[in-house]
């Protein structure tokens, strides 16, 4: 039973980690990009409302954030535990998971913070824009993305630290290499995987 948050830099491997924590651990990845991204293509109204915001390298508002990861920590699924890739990323939306967690009798075990340089996040961008053809990831955006992170989710590490609750891994490497770091620190905390 594990609640963890994953935060980082744009390009610093969440996505990729969080498949392979939530495989790990036995909790849903509830990933509030890939959430948006699905509704995008979907063409839901949730969907066509994020877009603009999304292709711009702007964070999509808290009012339409907050309460789709409300009704996704409601589901059934994750009354275990889960892990949240993306979210939060501004002081308001902590407040509200603040809030859902305390509705639910719940709390955060631990928060992953994957550390990652600049120029390598760069590189990892500009392949997946190739790779993925994901529409905010032309290096103008690339590039505003960073500044928003900087500016609203960079100051959330120091937030949950006061709580005790941050662990930090280093991003680079082999994708292997970073998981197997990520348990091991996980591990050193008390938290254990479930048995296969
Ligand atoms: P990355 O970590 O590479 O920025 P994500 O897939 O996590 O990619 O997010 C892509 C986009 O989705 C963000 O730039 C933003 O527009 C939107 N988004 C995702 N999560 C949130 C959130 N918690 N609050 C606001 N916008 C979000």
């Amino acid at each position: 039973m594990t609640r963890m948050l994953l935060i980082g830099p744009p390009g610093a491997g969440k996505g990729t980690q969080a498949v392979r924590l939530s495989a790990a651990y036995g909790v849903p990845a509830i990933s509030t990009g890939d959430i948006f991204r699905a509704n995008v293509e979907q063409g839901t109204e949730l969907g066509l409302q994020a877009k603009q915001f999304m292709d711009a390298g702007k964070y999509v508002p808290d009012s339409l954030t907050n309460d789709l990861v409300r009704s996704r920590l409601n589901d059934h699924d994750v009354s275990e535990g889960f892990l949240l890739d993306g979210y939060p990323r501004t002081s308001a939306q902590v407040d509200e998971l603040d809030e859902i967690l305390a509705q639910s009798g719940h709390a955060l075990d631990v928060v992953v913070l994957i550390v990652a340089e600049k120029d390598e996040i760069v590189t990892r961008l500009s392949k997946r824009a190739i790779d993925q053809g994901r529409s905010d990831d032309t290096e103008d955006v690339i590039r505003h993305r960073f500044e928003v992170y900087e500016e609203q989710t960079a100051p959330l590490i120091s937030i949950y630290t006061s709580r005790g609750l941050v662990v930090e891994v280093d991003g680079l490497g082999a994708v292997d290499d970073v998981t197997a770091r990520i348990v091991t620190a996980l591990t050193a905390r008390g938290l254990a995987q479930p048995v296969a």
